[in-house]
């Protein structure tokens, strides 16, 4: 009897499982097929300088409009695709991508931004990894300087020595890197000193309530303190209203990134908004 129920039990749990399991696989096979398809599509949010007050990079920001179902959001289907390493190929098309557009904005528009693209561990932890940083400036001709690499705590430390290794040989390219999400992960600090970065981004979730949460306001304040102390550059994300320009400006925050600016546009509508004297006053 126990025997019989159990393998009811089973059969119940194979039957979602498998459920659940098809509609991934669909989703992962349909992602898979969405490039050549061009059912992907990269939109760009603006980096603002707090100093000048201008734009000097933009972040790419994956779509992916799936027909009869319509948008996908990328926080559904990046983590399928970093599971079932989707993510090597779509990664590398965003890279190529993101890489043509900054130079074509160089090109054309005679802009000189700085281009982030978001890199999960798969990525950074493929053999292949540092070559296709490599092909995709050397395919665009844009300089590397101009490209910046935006990494989570959580790929650093899923293999931290590793992670070094592949960061020190995308630094010697000449690309930046920065730290996404900055004060989600569960990371010690310590490693920060090993790590060969550039720039800090504060998470979201500390810039929503500043000024009036005195928690979040301290926590934004500690991180872009230690981030100068360590000789970082502090970006701030998500960055909604005047008044958390003034506290994150006043604390020494270089530049900002959120809707107040922009959102994620298409990559002409930012062009056009460079040519705004300045974005922030
Ligand atoms: P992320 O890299 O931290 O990107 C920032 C997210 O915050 C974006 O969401 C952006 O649209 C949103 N955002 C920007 N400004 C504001 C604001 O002022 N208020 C609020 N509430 N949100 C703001 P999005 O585009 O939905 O992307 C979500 C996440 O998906 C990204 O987080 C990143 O982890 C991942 N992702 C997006 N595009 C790519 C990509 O091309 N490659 C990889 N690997 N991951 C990507
Ligand atoms: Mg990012
Ligand atoms: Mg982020
Ligand atoms: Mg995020």
């Amino acid at each position: 009897r126990a025997k019989a129920a159990g393998r009811n039990c089973w059969r119940f749990f194979d039957e979602s499982m498998a459920r659940h399991v098809a509609r991934r696989l669909d989703m992962d096979t349909a992602l898979r097929r969405a490039v050549e398809r061009k059912e992907l599509r990269l939109l760009y949010q603006p980096q603002t300088s707090l100093e000048t007050g201008r734009i000097i990079g933009a972040e790419t920001l994956v779509r992916w409009s799936r027909p009869d179902v319509g948008m996908v959001p990328p926080n559904e289907f990046i983590p399928l695709a970093e599971e079932s390493g989707t993510i090597i190929p779509i990664g590398d098309w965003i890279l190529l991508s993101a890489c043509h557009q900054a130079a074509t904005w160089r090109r054309e528009n005679q802009l000189e931004l700085r281009i982030a693209v978001n890199i999960t561990a798969k990525q950074i932890h493929h053999k292949a990894f540092v070559d296709q940083v490599r092909d995709a400036l050397d395919d665009s001709g844009l300089p590397p300087q101009l490209l910046e690499l935006e990494i989570t705590e959580g790929s650093i430390v899923e293999n931290i020595e590793e992670t070094v290794n592949k960061l020190r040989q995308i630094k010697a390219l000449g690309v930046t890197v920065a730290i996404d999400d900055f004060g989600t992960g569960y990371s010690s600090l310590s490693y920060l000193k090993e790590l060969p970065i550039d720039r800090l981004k504060i998470d979201q979730a500390f810039v929503r309530d500043i000024p009036l949460n005195p928690h979040d306001c301290a926590i934004a304040r500690t991180i872009i303190a230690m981030a100068k102390n360590l000789g970082l550059s502090v970006i701030a994300e998500g960055v909604e209203t005047r008044e958390q320009v003034d506290f994150l400006r006043a604390e020494g925050c270089n530049e900002i990134q959120g809707f107040l600016v922009s959102p994620p546009i298409a990559a002409d509508e930012l062009a056009i908004r460079c040519l705004d004297a300045a974005t922030i006053a």
